[in-house]
């Protein structure tokens, strides 16, 4: 990345999350999916077919569109394998002309040079690829010997910020891999981290003795702002619950493919309301409202938004919350009698 795009793109973080100390009443980060298919099929990955068809560009502006208007900061394309999608670079260029930073997560497969040049034209300011392992296996084909021709053509040609997650648990074979796709990644230049993979609904599976001496490694390797960030890893990978707020549904939003706001990847269906009828009085709900999936939660995205609000509005639990709503129902009553 050019030092005067990575110096521009630094100076519009800081006021974006200047923005969001001061006020709290908009989106920090949303998650859009305007595609489900893959090109693989991960063991541990619910998140995936090998059917559907790409959504509609007009219908991905509008969601962009509603965004926008709520303030959203920053919108990461994810999926499925959103490269797939063939209007990708309209996508993101309709996020940049919004004002919104423009990320994306893929799997690495199909980047060439022509492809990132692309991009770089589009305007995509943030990627991240997530490595599994050193060599494919019966789960996961996101391997370093695979990959790595591609993340060369992106140390040559990337114009936008490139961030290699490898991870750790979750029936990933060698936690070695884990330091091994780390280092080549700082030998190329790009940024590192580490996740710990969620089973299937996305709670917490305990590190092995070994996993957490890697995964301390491998922090240790990566990026110095994440690790400052991510300080549940460590109560994760010790097995323990951590103390957080998540605002998912409000700070945070995961857009499926059929348009509907969810929690997150792994807690879809909550609320599930169509992102074009969401409001303010949504937003607040989900703001104040305690999630029961928060302690065990490995998701780093929106652990790193809930770091902005954890010292302000206590959340309420979700029967706290129906009873001053029947409250407030109550006195409307008594109004309108009145
Ligand atoms: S590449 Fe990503 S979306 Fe596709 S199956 Fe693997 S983890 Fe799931
Ligand atoms: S705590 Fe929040 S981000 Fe984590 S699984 Fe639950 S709803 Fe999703």
């Amino acid at each position: 990345m050019k030092k005067s795009k990575f110096l521009k793109l630094k100076v519009r973080e800081a006021s974006f999350i200047t923005r969001a100390l001061i006020s709290s009443k908009h989106p920090v980060l949303a998650h859009l999916i305007p595609m489900r298919r893959c090109n693989l099929a991960c063991g541990y990955c619910n998140e995936y077919d090998h059917t559907s068809k790409p959504i509609d560009l007009e219908i991905v502006k509008s969601r962009l569109d509603k965004l926008a208007d709520l303030g959203t900061s920053i919108v990461t394309i994810s999926g499925g394998e959103p490269m797939m999608h063939p209007e990708l670079d309209q996508v993101i260029h309709h996020i940049r002309v919004r004002g919104m930073i423009a990320g994306l997560i893929s799997n690495g497969y199909y980047f060439t040079p022509e492809r990132i040049k692309r991009l770089n034209k589009a305007g995509l300011e943030y990627l991240q690829i997530s490595i599994d392992n050193v060599e494919p296996d019966e789960v996961s084909r996101k391997s370093l010997r695979v990959l790595d021709k591609k993340l060369r053509y992106l140390s040559e040609y990337a114009d936008f910020h490139v961030n290699i997650n490898s991870v750790i648990g979750g029936g990933i074979k060698n936690p070695d891999d884990a330091l091994t796709v780390a280092k080549r990644a700082t030998e190329l230049g790009f940024s590192t981290t580490v996740g710990v993979i969620h089973d299937s609904d996305g709670t917490l599976k305990p590190l092995l003795a070994k996993e957490k001496d890697i995964f301390q490694q491998v922090k240790k390797l990566g990026n110095k702002d994440h690790a400052r960030l991510n300080w549940f890893q460590d109560s994760i990978a010790e097995g323990k619950p951590y103390n957080w707020r998540c605002r998912a549904g409000a700070r945070y939003l995961y857009i499926c493919e059929d348009g509907l706001v969810h929690w997150c990847s792994q807690q879809r269906g909550y609320p599930g309301i169509p992102l074009s009828e969401y409001t303010m009085e949504d937003f607040d709900r989900e703001y104040n409202t305690e999630k029961w999936c928060a302690p065990t939660c490995t998701l780093q995205c929106v652990h790193q938004v809930g770091i902005l609000d954890n010292w302000r509005d206590p959340q309420k639990t979700p029967e706290q919350m129906a009873k001053e709503q029947k409250g407030r129902e109550a006195v409307g009553e008594m109004v309108r009698a009145d």
